[in-house]
């Protein structure tokens, strides 16, 4: 079984990717979740089928996972009654286990998720009018420490396997009712056309926004959100789907280019002192690198606008001098942009205020009349600590006091 250890990262260091593209599970089976239709092939090929079937089935059990939700073998009607049992016994389609199903008094609603070795993390469905937002989970916590998130307190860190970040979404399917509906179990596999419900979904949107750094996780995400992306499956179009970093600019262009979804920055910054001290990794990669990588995204245009997140902390990043620099970087750049505004949800030892809301319009305002789009997003979920930042599990609650000082012993040892 592959070595589940969560990694202790005591600084500022990149993670070691995780050498796994599969689920390891204690009885054996092989857990299909999250793993690409040609790697389902190769392994019911390696499990003994011959190739014709090893491919048909791969084709059919895609299917049934990704199109029609289904966790059974029992239930994939298509398949002869013998083939059945042999796969139960080989292969298993998990979802990641629900620990705590939370609903906030605005709608959204928050699951803490536990892997199979253990590990906690967490995913948000945030209902909109006219759309709703699945904000999914690419790491267990975060090694990046900017100072104003939650997640970036926890100590402990592993990637989350494809599995388990797709799994999110196909959570979110069953909670929210939303696989098609057709004649399934125990019938011969014909479909009523009137039965089946593909519009009206609730799921539209998806979001790499939860806990973790995604591009840190690069190979797992990108092979879980393909899954999403995928016509015979889930089929959420690209442009239905951002992924959020925080910087990390050496895999920025290989985001837009072998992924191609909508990017949003998590700038909140625009001078160096600032920047560095409250999203660290800019020691790393400076604003005009990550400006001249935003610049160059692939597909970014007019029509798809790069996101500027820009959370806004009481005397730290939120003056009228702090706007006007936000606008002439953006236009210095020629990004086609727009400015997320997000007030700063606080947490229990957290280090900053919330701007006053006159202050976040007068900001707004300044980057609005520039001709840059910025609203003010309103925070969703505060009250079950579902907003942004506030996303952190249980397993390593150590204040930033403590976690500081450990870093401090360990940097003298
Ligand atoms: N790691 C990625 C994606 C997850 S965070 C990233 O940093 O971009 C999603 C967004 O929430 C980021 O823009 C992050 O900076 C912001 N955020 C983190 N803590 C916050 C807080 N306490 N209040 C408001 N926004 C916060
Ligand atoms: Fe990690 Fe993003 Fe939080 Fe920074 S804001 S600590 S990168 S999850």
């Amino acid at each position: 079984m592959a070595d589940t250890a969560l990694m202790s990262i005591p600084g500022q260091v990149d993670p070691v990717p995780a050498p796994r593209d599969i689920t390891p599970r204690a009885d054996g089976r092989t857990d299909l979740m999250g793993v690409p239709k040609e790697r389902i092939q190769e392994l019911f090929a390696e499990a003994g089928l011959d190739p014709k079937q090893a491919k048909l089935r791969s084709k059919q059990v895609f299917h049934w996972i990704y199109h029609r939700g289904v966790s059974e073998f029992a239930d994939m009607t298509d398949i002869s009654k013998a083939m059945r049992p042999w796969l139960a016994k080989r292969f298993v389609i998990a979802r990641p286990e629900v620990v705590e199903a939370q609903h906030s008094t605005d709608g959204t609603r928050k699951w803490l998720l536990k892997t199979a070795d253990g590990h906690e993390y967490e995913m948000v469905f945030i209902p909109d009018a006219d759309r709703g937002t699945l904000c999914v989970s690419s790491q267990v916590g975060c090694t990046l420490n900017c100072r104003f998130c939650h997640t970036g307190t926890m100590k402990l860190v592993r990637n989350l396997t494809p599995g388990e970040i797709v799994g999110q979404v196909m959570l979110a399917r069953d909670a929210l009712g939303e696989w098609p509906k057709g004649s399934m179990a125990g019938l011969d596999g014909e479909e009523d056309s009137s039965e089946y419900r593909a519009d009206g979904r609730l799921l539209t949107n998806i979001v790499m926004m939860g806990m973790g750094e995604p591009l840190y996780n690069f190979d797992n995400v990108k092979t879980a959100l393909k899954l999403v992306m995928d016509g015979a499956g889930l089929a959420l179009s690209r442009r239905r789907i951002t992924l959020s970093t925080s910087g990390v600019v050496p895999m920025m262009g290989k985001c837009g280019d072998e992924i191609g979804v909508n990017l949003a920055v998590s700038l909140h910054a625009v001078t160096k002192e600032i920047r560095d001290e409250i999203v660290p990794l800019n020691k790393k990669y400076g604003i005009e690198e990550l400006l001249a990588a935003c610049a160059a995204y692939p597909g970014a245009s007019n029509a798809r606008r790069i996101t500027f997140e820009y959370v806004m902390l009481k005397d730290k990043n939120d003056s009228d001098e702090h706007a006007h620099e936000l606008v002439r970087l953006i236009k210095e750049y020629g990004l086609p942009a727009k400015v997320n505004l997000i007030p700063f949800n606080p947490w229990p030892g957290s280090a900053y205020e919330c701007s006053t809301p006159e202050r976040i319009k007068s900001f707004s305002n300044i980057v609005f009349e520039a001709g840059i789009s910025a609203p003010v997003r309103t925070p969703r979920g505060r009250d079950i600590d579902a907003a942004c930042g506030q996303l952190k599990t249980a397993a390593a609650k150590k204040s930033r006091a403590q976690r500081d000082r450990e870093a401090a012993e360990a940097a003298t040892n």
